[in-house]
């Protein structure tokens, strides 16, 4: 139905975009082409982004900081509690958000690479030296939590939230068929009891969209979310659209800004998804660059 397994973005062409951008950037620059971080033909090592992401100290010393902040912001909610859900009516640059009313306080979850981290997956992804291939994707989704772990402060997170009486819920882009096996991860990495179309949300789920925003209305229907927590934009909106600059600008504004840390709590993913995007013109500004005396501006 949805064409794409995986974990809520165009992820195939993306990274195969990317893997083809550094092919090319590469060429341009006359170096030898940099360990892509989603292929690599022989690799005699994991690429850059999933040596951090999976293995850095660095990467699990984020993530606890993530969780504890959020806790944290959990704790001082526990009065004058207020929805971090943009309104169906709104977007990032016009933000309002939803109404709590006397509903009961949740705290919204992305999964993959959320509240865990797909290690068995991205393993045989990075050996093939293929990329991103849909299918195996979904025997993974099947494969009823074997060779993943939790994020570093996330079960301690979530257990804290349910000690609270604060609901975890996880809007995830897995799909529809795999409930089963989605809520038999979760459990084994720690994360206690998930119901489908209670506390987890698929793909295709209340809207039939890939797209979280619809879900997300539902889930503020009858939740209180007081928090949000993702790797990706749209784990927070789908208003997070465009190039690598207009995304940047939109995420920085002061009404957007105020929210990181505060309600919405992000998470790092160097490996796959949206953040991995952008040519020389997007990621350097033309009044950034830096002329070395000996160097020029490079190529
Ligand atoms: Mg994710």
């Amino acid at each position: 139905m949805f064409g794409v397994a995986g974990r809520g973005w165009a992820r195939p062409t993306l990274r195969w975009g990317v893997a083809a951008m550094f092919v090319a950037l590469a060429g341009c620059a006359g170096r030898s082409p940099p360990v892509s971080v989603s292929v690599s033909a022989a690799p005699g090592s994991p690429p850059p982004g999933m040596q951090y992401l999976y293995g850095s100290a660095e990467a699990a010393a984020l993530d606890i900081q993530t969780f504890g902040a959020l806790t944290a912001f959990v704790e001082r909610q526990a009065e004058g509690r207020a929805s971090v859900v943009l309104a169906a009516d709104a977007a990032p640059d016009r933000p309002a958000f939803t109404a709590c009313g006397d509903r009961p306080p949740a705290v919204v979850f992305d999964m993959d690479e959320t509240l865990v981290l797909n290690l068995g997956y991205e393993m045989l992804e990075a050996r093939s030296g293929k990329g991103f291939d849909a299918d195996r994707w979904s025997r993974w989704e099947m494969a009823e939590g074997v060779a993943l772990m939790p994020l570093p402060g996330a079960v301690e997170a979530v257990a804290a939230l349910r000690r609270r009486g604060v609901t975890p819920i996880v809007n995830t882009n897995r799909s529809a068929a795999s409930a089963a096996t989605a809520v038999a991860a979760l459990a084994k990495a720690g994360f206690g009891p998930f119901r489908h179309g209670e506390t987890l949300f698929l793909a295709g789920d209340v809207d039939g969209q890939r797209r979280k925003d619809g879900r997300r209305q539902e889930i503020a229907r009858r939740f209180c979310v007081i928090a949000m927590v993702g790797d990706q934009l749209g784990d927070f909106s789908d208003g997070f659209q465009g190039d690598p600059v207009a995304r940047r600008a939109l995420a920085t504004a002061p009404a957007i800004a105020r929210l990181w840390g505060q309600g919405w709590f992000v998470l790092p993913n160097p490996v796959y998804g949206s953040g991995l995007a952008g040519d020389w013109d997007a990621v350097f500004p033309a009044d950034k660059r830096w002329s070395d005396p000996v160097e020029g501006q490079g190529k």
